[in-house]
């Protein structure tokens, strides 16, 4: 059997960390409910409690402000749906929201959603290094903006977001700030306080914990969300289902881990993507970072390979190195990516546009072998008749 594709594609999710598969190990060996009245429940709900612990330190918060959901979509959902029911139920004639133009679609849904119920959602562009525009936000933001919600950082670009200065913008104007930082929670550090935050998504698999769940944070002082989901009331009701242990021990775990390597993981996804740039560039693979000198994800690096396209790329080096071209979750649309559209990017960059994390596990030598592979695919559309020529 060949040996695993080398895995770059760590904006999509990322491996799960030994200590989460032992953590959701221990916690399957042990089935039971938190909320049955045994010792076998109470374990299970020691088990929960520890992981709520274990993510609210992560983000500074306190462990009652965690509300464990089945990811960052729910969470997204449950900020932005929630937010906008409760206000309505409190007779708040607020009707305008603000996100920037780059979200995650599981904030774009929703937010569209709402504005077919009589809300107006007012977009923030960035600029053309895809970084939220703070001038225009000022300008966007009113008094009549119940809620506001910008990404920490980009999922196709790595883009590292303004969140204090645009969390004060809103606050400013009285209105409600949320944060989406599935991406950024576990790779930068995240503290809801200093950020001025009051709510925040998390998303366990970005972070080297398991799929199926992330959580929201609901600061003790904001708003609380209407539940999107009813039934037997627990995690005080904001969100019923009986909790899945072993998926919130791993969370927990990663979460601790995350926190724990915040600074060496940090120093080695930079490493490895400077070597990979400098391997592609000594290979002759000639691109350019499409982000110039905005702040990004340490390991993150969005490129734009000069004749060629990034589905061929994708494609071609597939058995070899896993990497992405737009957004995972549009995947398999042809249709362009509304990151890089907002970027005012040209269509025919757009294309060539490949997006790459370098995580944790990756060695220097499975980096040189993609940077290789890349290059002779590169090279090989470049000669191929009609190759691609910009
Ligand atoms: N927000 C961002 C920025 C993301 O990158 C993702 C995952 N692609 C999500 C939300 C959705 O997260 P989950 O997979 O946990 O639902």
């Amino acid at each position: 059997m060949s040996a695993a594709p080398v895995y770059l594609d760590g904006y999509a999710t990322n491996p799960l960390a030994q200590e989460a598969r032992e953590a959701m190990f221990r916690a399957l060996d042990r089935p039971a409910n938190a909320t049955s009245p045994h010792l076998d429940g109470a374990c299970a709900a020691r088990a929960v409690a520890l992981a709520r612990r274990e993510v609210a330190e992560l983000i500074g918060a306190a462990p009652s402000e965690v509300v464990f959901t089945s990811g960052a979509t729910e969470a997204n959902n449950l900020a932005i749906l929630g937010v906008a029911r409760q206000a309505l139920a409190q007779g708040d004639p607020r009707r305008r929201l603000a996100v920037s133009a780059i979200e995650h679609k599981s904030v774009l849904e929703p937010a569209q959603a709402l504005a077919e119920l009589g809300f107006v959602v007012d977009i923030l562009p960035v600029d053309r290094r895809g970084v939220v525009d703070l001038l225009e936000a000022a300008d966007r933001i009113s008094s009549e903006t119940l809620l506001v919600s910008v990404m920490a950082a980009n999922n196709e670009t790595g883009v590292i977001q303004p969140i204090s200065d645009l969390s004060a913008i809103a606050h400013d104007r009285g209105a409600l700030f949320h944060c989406d930082a599935a991406q950024a929670a576990g790779k930068i550090a995240v503290d809801v306080v200093e950020w001025d935050v009051d709510y925040l998504s998390l998303s366990a698999h970005k972070l080297y914990g398991p799929m199926g769940v992330g959580a929201l944070f609901v600061a003790a002082t904001a708003l609380p969300p209407q539940p999107m989901m009813f039934g037997g009331g627990q995690q005080k009701g904001m969100r019923s289902g009986t909790e899945p242990t072993p998926l919130l021990a791993g969370f927990g775990a990663a979460a601790r881990v995350a926190g724990e390597r915040l600074e060496v993981d940090a120093h080695h996804g930079q490493a490895l993507a400077a070597r990979l740039v400098s391997a592609l560039a000594a290979r002759q693979v000639r691109f350019s970072l499409i982000t110039m000198d905005a702040p990004v994800l340490p390991g993150g690096i969005s490129l734009s390979i000069e004749g060629a396209i990034g589905e061929d790329v994708v494609d071609r080096v597939a058995d070899r190195v896993s990497l992405s071209t737009g957004s995972a979750c549009t995947a398999g649309q042809v249709i362009p990516s509304h990151v890089l559209s907002a970027m005012n990017i040209d269509p025919k960059i757009m294309r060539s546009v490949v997006r790459i994390f370098c995580g944790r596990y990756l060695t220097a030598s499975d980096i040189d072998l993609a940077a290789t592979s890349i290059a002779d695919v590169v090279a090989r559309a470049r000669l191929a008749p009609g190759g691609v020529h910009q």
